[in-house]
């Protein structure tokens, strides 16, 4: 088990203006570090206090599961961006992937910006790979793919937290920037071939 969260990928200012660094300074110290604050404090002197997070994840309930959840998707989400991000794929098999499966790029963003504004309350829009394919869920709250073993192939949190700062009540902007200048392709693919 892993007691610290990992670094940021790249500088709190470094995906300015589609988030400031006052989002990623309260998301990441605040909000990531705080879960892990509290799974530690929840697994002290449990069997879990020796388990590696996948596994945490894949045998709790409660708030054990909702701490370590959180830890690990907020990981994952930090990696699924990167600066100068966003657009279509480049050509390739992360492309290829999703016009054989969703159309175009255009068809896949539309589709993903959908999925996000469906979410009723807080949680995350994934792109997973399940069946053979490539689809687009979402999940509430700390719930995560890797729960019930689907692989995640990048993730956009669409808690409050994750926008509100920056964009207030509009959910659809934030998503729009992350497709436009966020998204991190290579960790798409690297996913992709794991
Ligand atoms: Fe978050």
């Amino acid at each position: 088990m892993i007691f610290e969260v990992p670094p940021l990928p790249y500088p709190k200012e470094a995906l300015e203006p589609a988030i400031s660094r006052n989002t990623l300074e309260f998301h990441y110290e605040k909000h990531h570090k705080g879960y892990m604050a509290k799974l530690k404090a929840a697994i002290e002197n449990t069997p879990q206090a020796n388990q590696p997070l996948t596994e945490i994840i894949k045998t709790t309930t409660g708030d054990i599961f909702n701490n370590a959840a959180q830890v690990f998707n907020h990981t994952f989400f930090w990696e699924c961006m990167q600066p100068n991000g966003g657009g279509a794929p480049p050509a390739g098999p992360v492309l290829d992937m999703l016009k054989r499966d969703f159309g175009d790029w255009a068809q896949f963003r539309k589709q993903f910006i959908e999925t996000g504004m469906k979410r009723f309350g807080s949680g995350y829009v994934w792109l997973v790979w399940q069946d053979g394919k490539s689809q687009l869920i979402s999940t509430a709250n700390a719930e995560t793919p890797i729960k019930t073993g689907i692989k995640p192939l990048r993730t956009a949190d669409v808690w409050e937290h994750a926008y509100y700062l920056d964009y207030q009540n509009k959910r659809d902007s934030f998503l729009e920037s992350f497709c436009d200048k966020l998204i991190n392709w290579s960790f798409v693919q690297k996913q992709l071939e794991a």
